[in-house]
């Protein structure tokens, strides 16, 4: 399998699954993509509908990687995918499916349910990609003998996402910055409760975009940058895209009895990776109806599939909402997409990212290339706050089942595009316990607790507090990595 840029630098410059697996960005500022993709036969997806879920990940991802030795890979799906690890779940028979579908009810026709992503160790979807990712980073380190220092900028999900998929890790050390005092009291917890030694949390003086500034100051020193070996796990990762692959199907087969029939999927989405992952799926050969795009405040995408325009905000146009993982100005893995959608015409996809820097987006509302946008099976719709809590008072009263803010997102555009007789899966990408200042509002009561988490925040906490100043993240990178 070679990988290659959607800008198309170096045309036949090909990469491994394994030498883009610790990279970000292409050199010419593009996203890795496989060169085609890999189909799915009728024959497998037979097979594949009775498999263990670390089984069906094994085989997805031999699709996408020849260069790791098939035993290899067979151990560390094995080893991220237990029971053990997703057990954030009412019982141990809904673990051992590891992402387990909850059925709501039939709406307008249609069967309504919701994969349940988020019994990871963070509780959000993220562990689902990043679990992989952490064994996947140590394999591919201890093979060649190197180590790597994972520097990020969070405001919540994805940092603790990848410090739980690190710790412990051998030739890996995360640094990861978030704005002092500015997320909730469990967030907050969560991440600086971690007392494993290659865990760094840096509290930073300032906002969540103070934090990114310095990685991106950081990254951009690049001497500091190849003698730190500094390296990130954003969500443009392909691995991370690929890991997500895994799960459509999963859904797809609990939710069907027969590979005749065709199911949709609702992704609540802010930087379009996971929803990215649902069109590989589809473009796989799974039998996918529709892909909804839901997004809350911050609708770009949303603005796109109903219009043909893409018009990134700016930070100050970016919403602040209850559903903050979906906060983003413009969606990172949205190139992708948009690489198939023209046909894969590298030259174009360059154009237009240019114009996405220079003039702040695009408009392909006039060409011919929107139209397939259907062809894609891509649909889209949008939430408020005021939508969002009505949503969660509704699920919970109607199916006595509590979902978070995202999902909630995920819920409400979901009931705009149901099709009679076609189930209709919403992914479940965050537990309510997270986000629980919007339970509280919705439910007048507390969130669930999964048990594991009974006085988290009272935990000793072990962060270090820095001004914003790259200077002194690299400071305190230095004095802490023994080189
Ligand atoms: C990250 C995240 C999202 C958005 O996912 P993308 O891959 O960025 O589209 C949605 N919900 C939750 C809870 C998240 O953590």
């Amino acid at each position: 399998m070679n990988y290659l840029s959607t800008r198309g630098a170096g045309a036949g410059e090909r990469h491994t699954f394994s030498e883009i697996l610790l990279g970000g960005l292409a050199k010419d500022g593009g996203l890795y993509l496989p060169a085609d993709y890999p189909r799915v036969t009728p024959d497998e997806l037979t097979r594949w509908r009775t498999l263990p879920y670390a089984d069906l990940a094994f085989e997805i991802l031999s699709k996408f990687c020849d260069d790791i030795p098939a035993d290899d890979l067979r151990a560390l799906t094995r080893k991220t995918y237990t029971a053990a690890t997703y057990c954030n779940v009412r019982d141990d028979e809904s673990a051992a499916q590891i992402t387990p579908l909850k059925t709501l009810g039939v709406e307008d026709g249609a069967p309504l349910s919701l994969l349940e992503l988020s019994n990871g160790p963070t509780l959000a979807f993220k562990d689902m990609a990043m679990q992989l990712i952490g064994n996947l980073f140590e394999y591919a380190l201890a093979k060649h003998g190197e180590t790597l220092n994972i520097l990020g900028a969070t405001s919540g999900d994805t940092g603790s996402a990848a410090e739980y998929a690190m710790r412990g890790k051998k030739g890996i050390r995360v640094f990861m910055l978030s704005p002092h005092k500015k997320m909730s009291a469990f967030q907050t917890a969560q991440m600086y409760s971690l007392q494993d030694p290659n865990i760094f949390n840096l509290a930073v003086q300032g906002v969540f975009d103070d934090a990114q500034d310095i990685v991106k100051a950081v990254s951009n020193d690049h001497a500091f940058k190849a003698k730190y070996k500094i390296g990130t796990v954003n969500s443009i990762n392909w691995a991370r895209v690929v890991a997500q692959v895994v799960y459509y199907f999963k859904g797809y087969f609990a939710a069907t009895k027969s590979n005749a029939e065709r199911v949709s999927f609702t992704v609540p989405s802010g930087n379009f990776g996971n929803v990215c992952a649902g069109h590989i799926a589809r473009m796989m050969g799974l039998p996918i109806e529709k892909l909804v795009v839901a997004t809350n405040e911050n609708d770009v995408l949303d603005e796109f599939f109903r219009t043909g325009i893409y018009r990134v905000r700016k930070a100050a146009e970016t919403y602040h909402t209850s559903s903050p993982s979906m906060d983003i100005s413009k969606a990172s893995n949205f190139e992708r997409f948009v690489y198939d959608l023209l046909g894969r015409d590298p030259a174009r996809v360059l154009q237009l990212f240019r114009d996405v820097e220079e003039k702040g987006g695009f408009d392909l509302a006039a060409s011919g290339d929107f139209a397939r946008v259907r062809e894609f099976g891509f649909v889209s719709g949008s939430s408020s706050h005021d939508t969002r809590v009505d949503t969660i008072r509704d699920v919970f009263q109607r199916y006595d089942t509590m979902i978070d803010t995202h999902t909630a997102d995920g819920v409400k555009v979901a009931r705009e595009h149901l099709q009679s007789g076609i189930p209709m899966i919403v992914l479940e990408t965050a537990q309510p316990i997270k986000f629980g200042e919007t339970i509280r509002e919705a439910l007048l009561r507390e969130p669930e607790r999964p048990a594991a988490f009974s006085g988290l925040e009272s935990l000793p906490q072990r962060f270090e507090v820095v001004p914003a100043d790259a200077q002194r993240v690299k400071d305190f990178i230095v004095a802490n990595t023994g080189e």
